[in-house]
């Protein structure tokens, strides 16, 4: 079954990609000539999802689903949450976000933070939205250089590495958007409208 998944990120499709079972075809936003910065103007990170999902069905006629996430840290009231790409300005550079976040909580302590990803599916002309997350800390430094984003100064609960410095397969295992990817795929497994 063919399936866009609305993202440019290869990092993305290829961690999505490994979870899904044989049948689903993911197609990512270049597979279909899509280009297009697809805004995401929402002021959260359901609002995102569902805007990126939407522009790809009513622009390519795609069944499609799309994912927002985003990091909230207790200390620091939610932050960055649907700002996560952006938060230390528009260049949307992972380094200079992990940095800014690493100095607003120097000296404190209590570091929980949460990834929290929302997925939007269009499906058959109906929609449909799955939810994952995953509880953790963060670390003071930065800590291995796998996975992208913010995964090297969080360190998921029950774990001694970071998300920098597990392998894809535990994080894979664990992850906010592999909980509502689970979900998504329990659901094209068995559609009930
Ligand atoms: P997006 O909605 O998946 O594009 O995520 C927004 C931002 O959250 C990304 O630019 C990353 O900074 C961060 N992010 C999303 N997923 C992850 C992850 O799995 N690990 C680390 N950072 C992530």
């Amino acid at each position: 079954m063919k399936l866009v998944f609305a993202t440019h990120n290869p990092k993305k499709i290829e961690e999505v990609q490994q979870m899904l079972p044989a049948p689903f075809r993911l197609l990512s936003l270049y597979d279909i000539g899509c280009t297009d910065e697809i805004p995401e103007t929402g002021d959260t990170l359901e609002e995102n999802a569902k805007l990126k999902a939407d522009f790809v069905t009513a622009t390519y006629g795609f069944d499609c689903f799309s994912d927002d996430t985003g990091l909230h840290i207790d200390a620091l009231d939610g932050a960055p949450g649907v700002y996560s790409a952006r938060y230390a300005g528009p260049q949307k550079n992972a380094a200079d976000n992990m940095d800014k976040v690493l100095h607003l909580l120097e000296d404190i302590p209590i570091r929980k933070a949460q990834f929290k990803t929302l997925v939007h599916l269009n499906f058959k002309g109906s929609s449909f939205v799955f939810e994952g997350s995953v509880h953790g800390e963060i670390t003071t430094e930065k800590m291995g250089s796998g996975g992208f984003g913010y995964d090297p100064i969080f360190k998921p609960d029950g774990y001694a590495e970071t998300f920098g410095q597990l392998s894809p397969a535990i994080k894979n295992h664990i992850s906010h958007r592999s909980e509502a990817i689970q979900k998504l795929i329990s659901f094209l497994k068995n559609p009930s409208f």
